[in-house]
């Protein structure tokens, strides 16, 4: 694959429910409803995966770890990000930085950034200063800003290494 520096992007959004835990970044938020998903749900790091994918063009989380399997159900999603990062040294590449945009009317993320940045660094095995969390309301408009759903957008650069 060529190029030095590769960049890519991704998106997820997940349906906020009662009674399932809200894991966002690979952290246990308290909040009294959850991400509905196959997995735990955490769009952060689904849209992380399908960033660091893209960047690679290795297609999407969905191709990699199939709803329909069912050793996905509930799994960890920090355990695919750790896979999709394996895969992407085995192409030769190293993760450069992320920077994520979580949209979430409720609750409150600001006080969970530096857990959610300390988490996925140490599952792409980067700096944590390579890693930006950030996160803004949509005003209440739409099904977000209702508080119905949480989305993601993750943006990432990978490095092509020496060897
Ligand atoms: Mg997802």
């Amino acid at each position: 694959m060529s190029g030095g520096v590769r960049i890519g992007q991704g998106f997820d959004i997940h349906r906020l429910v009662a009674g399932r835990p809200l894991r966002l970044g690979g952290v246990e938020i308290p909040f009294e409803r959850g991400l509905l998903g196959h997995s735990d749900g955490d769009a952060v790091l689904h849209a992380v995966c399908d960033a660091l994918l893209g960047a690679i063009a290795a297609g999407d989380i969905g191709t990699h770890f199939p709803d329909s399997e069912p050793r996905y159900h509930g799994a960890d999603s920090a355990v695919l990000l750790a896979e999709v990062t394996r895969l992407l040294g085995e192409r030769g590449y190293a993760v450069g930085n992320v920077d994520v945009n979580v949209l979430a009317e409720q609750p409150r993320l600001a006080p969970h950034f530096a857990a959610m940045r300390q988490r996925i660094a140490a599952v792409l095995g980067v700096p944590v200063d390579a890693v930006s969390v950030k996160a803004r309301t949509l005003e209440g408009l739409g099904e977000i800003g209702r508080g119905e759903a949480i989305a993601a957008l993750a943006v990432c650069t990978v490095v092509r290494g020496d060897g």
